[in-house]
């Protein structure tokens, strides 16, 4: 499954890519996690569509069975 792409930096004019910081999340918050901008070294709050895809990968499949299980970490 390929990762969708991360959104570029809204402040950086080059608009790099934004890196997803995970050292926040923990068991009980698989979402506690921000983008962040190497480049300014700001960090970002993810939007609720970015959380869901980011968090749990992509909507949909090919197979029409979506397996979501908040529990087990994906990169
Ligand atoms: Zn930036």
């Amino acid at each position: 499954m390929p990762m969708p792409t991360p959104p570029s930096c809204p402040a950086c004019p080059d608009s790099r890519p934004l890196w997803k910081d995970v050292t926040q999340i923990t068991e009980r918050m698989p979402d506690n996690w921000f983008w962040y901008c190497a480049n300014c070294e700001r960090f970002w709050r993810p939007s609720a569509e970015h959380k869901e895809v980011f968090t749990h990968g992509p909507p949909g499949g090919s197979s029409g069975s979506v397996r979501r299980d908040p529990r087990v970490p994906r990169d």
